[in-house]
């Protein structure tokens, strides 16, 4: 069990002033998020959600947006724990065990909006690897394909930058029985985001198992997206909906879990806590690692916190201690110089009205810009068409004074359905190249184009909004 406090205390120090802060909310999963408010640790409890009054049973049958379940509120809460102080026996009728230590200890805490729910455990290791298991049965059992060609096509796949750190491992046989394809929440998302790419050409289009993992590549695209609006908001919720209704129409037997029941919260969640990706709990998992690794190498079980404080304590000195711990914002890799008659007519254009008289330009390799990673080839969006993202293909990176400038080549992009994905089109005897500007992209994450078929497709991770 795992639990993690994040803990927005912030005291800014002034020569004159000490303002103060407070616990602005609590990033856990279900488990610790519940133990932690007071709420009950079993999912089995028929009152299981912390963010409204809703039973195991309409969950089955209702959705969150029909307004029909009755949302926890302050007042509600507070008498709640009230009833359950006096008399222990009505707390399952509330789902509620008894207080938060912080809501009782911090004025402007309160537990029923002080735990934002989790997309790392609720989708990327909850619902994604059980419908993946869902569907897939599903898919080999209609001879789209077989467990072997399916996980032969993962292994050989052709990841490319930033895909080939989280690429998905085979499924292993059995999946089905276990009804999960288990794996951790990297390789979910790398998985329900290249399925298309990876297996899509073997499966019918209109297929209602694979409709059901395109919306939820939809759901988790949407659930990770780093910025929102009301009609990206409200898009998520109509993709929660369409998700469950076609999840319960194919496979009736399925019963939803109280993690598709948390999710259908995310819509009114994100309008309180803003995007999610800023409250989940991935960064913690990493931290958690050194300490897992620890403990594994230390071979030394007597205290068990002091040994991984101690070690954690020297790991942080040893790095505090380097010059090379916090790192400037750009670093360019492998520079050389290129003069500026080697770029076409509107390029020279553009790198001269930031620099006039400007013979020859810095080129990079690579270049990280506050830690992310940018090469040739790597697709960005910039700007939009229909309504739908612009896709460039990066061919090199140019530095003129402090600024970087993506030179990159322009495509056409059509959307297709089956992949979820952009089909992207170059005139490549003739490509038109131009310059893009950092602040211009609509998403700082880079993307890899691939092979599909004839085809150059880009696929997202997150929802970008444009
Ligand atoms: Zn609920």
């Amino acid at each position: 069990m795992i639990w993690l406090l994040w803990s927005n205390m912030v005291y800014m120090w002034r020569s004159w002033e000490n303002v103060k802060g407070t616990v602005l909310y609590v990033a856990a999963d279900n488990l610790a998020a519940h133990s932690l408010a007071g709420f009950f640790e079993n999912f089995m409890v028929d009152r299981f959600c912390r963010f409204c009054m809703a039973t195991r049973s309409e969950m089955q049958a209702t959705e969150v947006n029909s307004g029909a379940f009755e949302p926890r509120t302050i007042d509600t809460h507070n008498q709640q724990v009230q009833e359950v102080k006096q008399d222990p026996t009505v707390a399952k009728r509330y789902g509620v065990k008894g207080g938060c230590v912080l809501t009782d200890s911090l004025e402007h805490f309160h537990v029923v909006r002080g735990y934002p729910p989790d997309i790392l455990h609720d989708l990327l290791e909850g619902i994604v690897p059980v419908e993946l298991s869902l569907c897939i049965s599903d898919m080999i059992s209609k001879k789209y394909f077989s467990i072997e060609t399916l996980n032969h096509a993962i292994k050989t796949f052709e990841y490319a930058f930033h895909d080939k750190t989280d690429q998905p491992q085979p499924i292993a046989h059995g999946f089905s029985t276990k009804g999960t394809i288990g794996g951790n929440g990297h390789e979910n998302w790398a998985l329900i985001t290249l399925l298309p790419l990876i297996i899509g050409h073997k499966v019918p289009e209109g297929d209602n198992a694979w409709n059901i993992l395109l919306l939820l590549k939809d759901i988790v695209e949407l659930a990770v997206a780093t910025k929102h609006t009301e009609e990206s908001v409200h898009f998520l919720d109509c993709k929660v909906s369409e998700h469950r209704d076609l999840l319960q129409t194919t496979f009736p037997d399925f019963r939803l879990r109280p993690k598709h029941h948390y999710i259908e919260h995310y819509p009114e969640m994100i309008k309180a806590f803003g995007p999610l990706s800023d409250v989940w709990t991935m960064r913690f998992e990493g931290k958690h690692k050194f300490f897992k690794r620890v403990i594994r190498n230390a071979h030394n079980f007597k205290n068990v916190a002091l040994t991984l404080a101690v070690k954690h304590q020297k790991m942080m000195a040893y790095y505090l201690d380097t010059s090379s711990f916090f790192k400037p914002s750009i670093e360019m890799d492998k520079v050389t110089t290129a003069s500026i008659t080697s770029y076409p007519e509107n390029v020279q254009q553009v790198f001269c009205q930031r620099v006039p008289q400007l013979t020859s330009v810095l080129v990079a390799s690579s270049v990280y810009v506050d830690g992310i990673r940018y090469c040739a080839d790597m697709i960005v969006a910039v700007g939009s068409c229909a309504g739908l993202p612009s896709f460039r293909q990066i061919k090199q990176i140019v530095a003129l004074n402090t600024e970087i400038l993506f030179v990159c080549k322009e495509m056409t992009a059509w959307y297709h359905e089956h992949l979820r994905s952009f089909e992207l089109i170059c005139d490549s005897s003739n490509p038109s190249l131009c310059v893009v500007q950092l602040k211009e992209l609509n998403d700082v994450f880079p993307l890899s184009a691939y092979r599909y078929g004839d085809n150059l497709v880009v696929t997202l991770r997150r929802y970008i909004l444009c």
